[in-house]
């Protein structure tokens, strides 16, 4: 029997819900318990998610790739890629913008991507050519409007033209919260150019977003391939339209 990665997935953002909530916004859910693969700190509710998703997933003999503490090899067909709290500052500072990403490899192919958002409750899947769904409801990427477009765009201050180009900025702190948003219509692009981002924080929501029909490549216009990898960084383009695409592209390539 294949394994229901939704029920699965859905269990474990819950019990770290249970767990995590009661430190939202508290000072003692951002302490620094060490520091994880990529050399950033890791903070206590960090810690604590990650706990709850290798409890959760090696007695299954599911191999993961976590934020904090890289590669577990279970010796298992299927890899999950997690980012147990996505957002975290957000979560310690009480803002309430934060969600689990759960992604499904079987092998190096992925089958399957969920997000939870804590504080909305909202559930987010996308199962590769069977389409992206929110709390069981099919979910589809809207159409931009030119010159009304909402963008979350990273960019540490380069490229502010493109600030000019679109009516919305909203760079909200959580990408895979953020993806999500992209795929059920509520964002038209998030755009991460500051070779930031990992695998971890955006293998669900690229899964998801593509379903819903979003475009997603790398700042060259290359189409994102999803690495099993919890170090490397990458740029990305992830927008639902290919006019906005190349409108971003071009603005990127200028450079300004
Ligand atoms: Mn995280
Ligand atoms: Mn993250």
């Amino acid at each position: 029997m294949e394994t229901s990665w939704s029920e699965l997935s859905f269990d474990i953002a819950k019990e770290i819900e249970k767990q995590i909530m009661p430190l939202f916004g508290k000072e003692e859910a951002g302490k620094v318990v060490g520091t994880n693969v990529s050399g950033d700190v890791t903070d206590y509710v960090d810690r604590v998610s990650e706990n709850v998703v290798i409890s959760r997933l090696s007695p299954l003999g599911i191999n993961i790739i976590s934020e904090e503490k890289g590669f577990i090899d279970n010796g298992g067909e299927y890899t999950a890629i997690v980012d147990p709290v996505d957002g975290s500052y957000n979560f310690v500072s009480g803002i309430p913008v934060f969600g689990f990403s759960f992604a499904i490899f079987k092998g190096n192919r992925p089958i399957y991507g969920s997000i939870y958002e804590f504080i909305t409750g909202n559930f987010y899947e996308g199962i590769p050519d069977n389409g992206a769904f929110m709390n069981g409801e099919r979910i589809r990427v809207r159409k931009p409007e030119k010159g009304k477009e909402a963008l979350s765009f990273y960019s540490r201050g380069e490229f502010p033209e493109l600030v000019n180009k679109v009516k919305r900025i909203r760079v909200l702190g959580a990408i895979a919260v953020e993806l999500a948003y992209l795929a059920r219509g509520a964002l038209d692009g998030v755009v991460d150019v500051r070779n930031y981002v990992r695998y971890t924080d955006i293998a669900a929501g690229v899964i998801i977003a593509r379903e819903a029909g979003a475009i997603i490549t790398d700042d060259s216009g290359k189409e994102i391939k999803l690495r099993l990898n919890a170090t490397e960084k990458t740029n990305i383009v992830a927008v639902n339209d290919q006019e906005l695409l190349k409108m971003v592209l071009e603005v990127i390539e200028r450079g300004n």
